[in-house]
């Protein structure tokens, strides 16, 4: 199968999120799995530096039209570190030069919709130019969900695109770019296409709809998130259209990076370990976090974890709701993230005011998150809505126990440890369904009796470490998804 992946941010390329994690690790699982897979990026200032010298310049560029403006693109080419997976890069500084990938100092860059128009568009023309001739376009979030119109609309009746079909992936349905009317003219496309049914959405111009719309197949990041953007609580109002599209939406949990996110070989953290060794393995890693964030060096202390976007979709108005009360008790946070101003501020206080308790690091940083996937017992994930999730797989993965709030891809992979799911020997973490800072507390002390449970706790990590959650099984699914995107176009075509 010959696939195209397009993305607005890839690893090690950029990154904001899990977006990142998926676009590289997809491609690369195709890729080993003899697949011919390209993946495609805009250039990024943030691009112009250790990744430097693996980008080469091609001859390859052309205009883009939009609206009345030409501007052109430019096309280097890399390749994801240690695969053969060819990563082209689409070069435009005024669009891609820039501080942030979408926004700076908390703002969206007002031009967002023209920039990733341009690049959705010079994905297109790069493959044309480069003669892929895909199977499949695979197109992800509102960035590029103009791709699977520009297709149907306009490329598939040239040679290079008569036999591709396209297949959008909603990462999140919270970001939907949404712009005002006049947008559609730099798409290029009639007006025609500006109705309820396709790409309007109140009054706006709705690139996640699009998306939706147009492509042969649309898929999420988990099974469970397929079914609750269905309903208006999670649909975030696009409900409707999304049950219009019927067996053609598909939930496919993700997997895990194990060449990145794999406590045996992590350069990152200070011990590595695996199913049998992580009782010394994670004790070493534990002593070295709690020196570095300058907490007290206790073992006997469970440790609780947080990576994330400081932001309510993450649960954060919980945690600020119920940590006065459970820290009361004797235990450890240490927070990594970045966001809502507001947040940032409530967990620095906490960490100010309870230094022997908290550490709030704001900031991102790639290396502090794999030592608090190593050195943590417990990793908090109690998020309001979440379409997949990575860092509970990670925390599974490295024998920390997640706790999470049962949505999405959350409670397709964590399974609650009660006294039933223990003596079966499937529990593998903590989950509650009302979201509330009561429930958390609750959960929170839960968690701590758990952990000084000396017959229940090494079951929980020892079911995480042990089960396979890199992406074979995941690809598989998405290649059954491309075989149905293909034929879904060939029967469209033979009815004509
Ligand atoms: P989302 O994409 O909604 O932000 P995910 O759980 O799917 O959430 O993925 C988040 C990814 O971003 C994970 O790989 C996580 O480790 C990483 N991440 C989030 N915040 C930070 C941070 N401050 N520093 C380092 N990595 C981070």
């Amino acid at each position: 199968m010959k696939v195209v992946l397009a993305s607005s941010e890839a690893v090690p390329f950029a990154k904001t999120g899990g977006l990142a994690d998926v676009a590289a690790a997809l491609p690369k699982a195709l890729g080993a799995a003899g697949h011919d897979v390209w993946l495609v990026l805009p250039y990024y200032r943030q691009l112009s530096g250790p990744l430097e010298s693996t980008i080469h310049p091609t001859d390859v560029e052309f205009p883009i039209e939009l609206g009345s403006k030409s501007v052109q693109a430019r096309v280097f080419r890399s390749s994801l570190p240690e695969t053969d997976v060819p990563v082209l890069l689409i070069d435009q500084p005024d669009y891609f030069d820039r501080p942030g990938l979408y926004q700076q100092d908390g703002h969206d860059y007002d031009d967002n919709c023209e920039r990733f128009l341009f690049f959705s568009r010079s994905v297109l023309e790069a493959v044309a130019r480069f003669e892929i001739r895909p199977d499949i376009v695979h197109a992800n979030d509102w960035q590029t969900g103009i791709i699977p119109a520009l297709l149907k609309i306009e490329y598939q009746e040239t040679p290079e695109f008569s036999s591709t079909s396209s297949v959008f992936t909603i990462h999140n349905m919270a970001f939907q770019g949404s712009f005002w009317h006049w947008d559609m003219l730099l798409t290029g496309l009639d007006w025609k296409y500006f109705n309820w049914r396709q790409m309007e959405f109140f009054g706006n111009m709705n690139l996640l709809k699009t998306g939706i719309v147009f492509s042969d197949m649309v898929t999420t990041v988990s099974p469970t998130y397929a079914q609750e953007i269905q309903t208006p609580e999670f649909g975030c109002g696009l409900n409707g259209v999304l049950r219009g599209r019927g067996d053609s939406l598909v939930g496919i949990l993700n997997g895990v990076d194990t060449a990145i996110w794999n406590p045996a070989t992590d350069p990152h953290i200070t011990e590595n370990y695996d199913v049998n060794s992580y009782k010394t393995g994670k004790s070493v890693c534990k002593d070295h976090l709690q020196q570095a964030v300058s907490l007290p060096r206790r073992s006997d202390v469970p440790l609780f974890g947080m990576i994330s976007r400081m932001t309510d979709q993450k649960g954060f108005d919980l945690i600020a709701g119920c940590a006065e009360d459970v820290l009361q008790e004797d235990l450890q946070f240490v927070f990594l993230g970045t966001g809502d101003s507001h947040y940032e501020e409530i967990l620095k206080s906490l960490g100010d005011r309870y230094t022997d308790k908290v550490a709030a690091v704001i900031g991102f940083d790639e290396m502090l998150a794999h030592q608090i996937e190593a050195s943590c017992d417990i990793y908090l994930m109690p998020s309001r809505f979440e379409p997949c999730g990575l860092n509970q797989m990670y925390s599974l993965a490295y024998g920390t126990v997640p706790l999470v709030h049962a949505v999405g891809g959350l409670a397709d992979s964590v399974i609650d440890a009660t006294t039933e799911n223990i003596a079966a020997g499937h529990a593998n973490g903590l989950s509650f369904n009302e979201y509330s800072p009561e429930q958390l507390a609750h959960q929170i002390r839960r968690a701590i009796t758990l952990y000084h449970d000396e017959s229940a706790w090494p079951q929980l990590v020892s079911t995480g470490m042990s089960r396979d959650w890199s992406w074979n099984q995941s690809a598989t699914d998405y290649l059954a998804v491309y075989e149905r995107a293909l034929h879904s176009r060939e029967a469209a075509s033979q009815s004509l």
